[in-house]
This record gives C-alpha cells, structure tokens and sequence, in this order.
C-alpha cells in the first residue's frame, strides 16, 4: 500500500520539526454513510426540477427559494446526525494525541464527524463552514448560532417541507432576519473570520508533510493549500481510492505521491508508521 520510496520520504519528516497536516474531504466521511457530493446520491430534487449541489448550495439560490436551500441542508443534517466515525476519523485523532502541535487538521466537511471522533478545537480547521451552526443572512454581526434543536433534531426525508414553526425558529436572534446555514456556498469567497482563509495558508507553508485525503480537488483553497506545501519543499501524499486532481498534479512531482486506498484503511496505516518511527 505505501511504496518503500514513500515509507523513506515519511520517516525523514517525521523525524524534522516541520508541521504534519492534514487536508481532508468528503471522502473521509463517506465510510460512515455521508454521501460525497460528486457521488451519486448529491443532487436535490425542488419541484419538479434536479439540483445540483453546485446549484442548491449557493447565495444566489437563497436569495430566490431560502425555504428549499434549508430544506436540503436539514435533509443533510438529518442524515448525518446519526451517523458515527469511522476508523479514518478515529486515526486522526491517534495522530494528533502523537503529534501535539506539530498536528493540524484542515477539513472541507461540515459533517461534525470529527467533534463524534474527539479532535481538539484548537488544531481544526474548519474551511467549508460548520452545520451545527447558522448566522444571519444579512450579516448583521458575525456571530454563530445553534441550529435549534426543535429544528435539527427532526426525522427528515428528501420530500420533508418545513413548517410555519420551523420557520420562525429559522431566523437571526440578533435583528430577526433569516438566519442561514453556517457554510461557504459554491458562488462565495473564503474569509479569515469564518473560515480561517489566512491561518490554513499559514499553516500550508510551515507543513513538511501533508496528506491530502478523500477530496477531488475542486475549489481553490484545498489547491492553494497543496501548492504552498510543495513550494517549500514540504512532500504532499494523497490519499484517495480514485484519481483525481491531486494524484494528477502530484505524479508529475518528485515531492508527491499518490496511495490509492480508502482512508479507513490507509489513515490506521500511517498511525502505525508514526508510532514506529516518531
Ligand atoms: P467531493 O465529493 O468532490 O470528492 C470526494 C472525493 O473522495 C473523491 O475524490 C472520491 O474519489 C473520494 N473518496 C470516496 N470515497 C473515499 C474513501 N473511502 N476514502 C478516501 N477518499 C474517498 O468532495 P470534496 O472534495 O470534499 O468537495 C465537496 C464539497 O462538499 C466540500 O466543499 C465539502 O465541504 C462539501 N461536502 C461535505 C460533506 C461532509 O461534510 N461529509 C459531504 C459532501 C460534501
């Protein structure tokens, strides 16, 4: 699974001083049952019409049908409430009790698998947002609220509608506007204040080793991330059972590598590198 060449370049950073981090997307969650939005089951049906994510998930959308944007992200909370960490999840915390502060964790996923798992607040990264929470769509502070219980905790289907009480439930404490899903949509712009924008570059750039796992390399962060590691010699090592853009741009890079493998297996794998050669 992890080539000898692979297994030398590892054992060197483990042994420098350099930040181990780690980049990470759907497909981690995608062992625990949380659809990955490329796969086959991201769309959404409004009306008589399919969605995309790529559609639904964006300003423009709210702004025109809020009710059937909620209705999507409440579907997704539903479904990821009850489902648990999986042994990816689980080997990243491993990872970061070994590692203290040379560990971080920059995650696209607003699942709030990794709080299930236990990572520590203070070393993640949470770039896409956070679906415990909601804020106000009109900005009128930056302040994050609970999505209410009596609205999240409910059973939902792709065709459950939101009630009148739901509704009102659904609005900014603050000044009473409409309250949004705490997320960066698809025709947003990363920010320093929700979604870290400046520490994550940061971090890229002091990290000697990054591994990039279970994402398709979409958006532009994840890319400028991957990009700052490798411009100060850091070795980037993507995890991910299918090609994508990453084991693309790094088979041409002599400080990339590719292992092609889920992360619940590949992740307790590196758990065990660390606890050999740290
Ligand atoms: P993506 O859907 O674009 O790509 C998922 C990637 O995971 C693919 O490359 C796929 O080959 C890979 N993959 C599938 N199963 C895997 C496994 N077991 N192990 C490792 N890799 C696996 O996901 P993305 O790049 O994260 O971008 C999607 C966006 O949607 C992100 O912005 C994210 O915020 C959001 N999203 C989040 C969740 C979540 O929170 N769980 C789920 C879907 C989408």
């Amino acid at each position: 699974m992890i080539s000898d060449a692979l297994l030398e370049r590892i054992k060197e950073k483990l042994k420098g001083q350099r930040k181990i981090s780690f980049l990470v997307g759907a497909g981690l969650s995608a062992e625990s049952g949380i659809p990955t939005f490329r796969g086959k089951d991201g769309f959404w049906v409004s009306g008589s019409k399919n969605y995309q994510p790529e559609e639904i998930g964006t300003k423009a959308m709210f702004d025109v049908n809020a009710h059937a944007v909620w209705e999507w992200f409440l579907f997704r909370i539903s479904m990821m409430r009850d489902s648990q960490p999986n042994a990816g999840h689980r080997a990243l915390v491993e990872m970061q009790d070994l590692l203290g502060d040379r560990y971080a964790l920059i995650s696209q996923n607003v699942d709030g698998l990794h709080f299930k798992a236990g990572s520590d607040e203070n070393c993640l990264f949470l770039i896409h947002g956070d679906l415990r929470y909601m804020r106000c769509s009109e900005e009128c502070s930056k302040q994050l609220y609970p999505i209410p219980a009596e609205v999240a905790d409910q059973e939902r289907t792709r065709s459950t509608k939101l009630t009148f009480e739901e509704l009102q439930l659904l609005v900014c404490p603050k000044c009473g506007e409409m309250a949004r899903p705490h997320v960066l949509w698809f025709d947003e712009y990363y920010n320093q204040s929700y979604y870290r924008l400046h520490d994550v570059l940061r971090i890229a750039k002091e990290t000697g080793l990054l591994f990039v796992v279970g994402t398709s390399g979409a958006t532009n962060l994840p890319r400028a991330i991957v990009n700052n590691t490798l411009a100060r010699q850091g070795i980037v090592v993507d995890i991910n059972p299918n090609s994508n853009y990453f084991s693309e741009k790094l088979s041409s890079k002599k400080n990339g590598f590719w292992i092609q493998g889920k992360s619940g297996v590949v992740l307790p794998r590196v758990v065990e590198i660390m606890k050999e050669h740290l």
